[in-house]
């Protein structure tokens, strides 16, 4: 079964998530609680998307990457709520939210998306929000519908690290790529594609 899923995954994506080694054991989960306003083509990705981000978490690299992730020649990430990357690791790995409730660690990411079309220009260079009271993450559909599976798994991690306590700057920063959402959502991007 594992092996058909695998296959299944090499299939929806190139060639580099393939070429991962699962980690005995470890069993980390995606599980979309919801998807509000998905047809059935955006219901495809995201599950496509969820089933990538799986077979990450559960890899030896993606641990490599975490552990080994540094910011200014120091292994931790920044405004990591003082969590070594090790400490990291296992955090998320357990999948315990924190917003806009505290979770159980379930060694599951828990997910409730609904997709939007801005109403206002200025919303409209927003690929997606959510804030700590709420459990929904909303995905501009604009984007949502023209960016690839690498960007759909990247943002889907980095809304989730949100959910899991930890922030970032809110405009630029030259540390704002180091933050948790940032710097594990773009690692998983970049796996996808094969870059790390
Ligand atoms: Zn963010």
């Amino acid at each position: 079964m594992l092996i058909l899923k695998s296959l299944l995954v090499a299939m929806m994506v190139s060639s580099p998530v393939w070429a991962l080694t699962p980690i005995p054991g470890s069993n980390f989960k995606v599980h979309i609680v919801a998807a509000r306003n998905y047809r059935s083509s955006d219901l495809e990705k995201l599950k496509q998307a969820a089933a990538v981000v799986e077979t990450i978490m559960n890899s030896v690299e993606f641990k490599n990457n975490i552990l080994n992730f540094s910011y200014q020649g120091s292994k931790e990430f920044v405004q990591n709520n003082g969590l070594s990357n090790e400490q990291l690791y296992e955090y998320l790995m357990a999948g315990a939210e924190k917003y806009p409730v505290q979770m159980q660690p379930l060694n599951t990411m828990e997910v409730e998306f609904e997709l939007y079309k801005p109403k206002l220009f200025s919303q409209r260079g927003v690929i997606g929000w959510t804030n700590t009271s709420i459990s929904t993450i909303y995905v501009n559909q604009k984007y949502y519908r023209t960016e690839a599976i690498a960007d759909v798994a990247d943002n889907m991690v980095h809304e989730w690290c949100h959910k899991m306590g930890f922030d970032h700057d809110f405009n630029y920063t030259d540390r704002r790529p180091y933050s948790v959402p940032y710097g594990v959502g773009d690692l998983v991007g970049r796996m996808i594609n094969g870059e790390q």
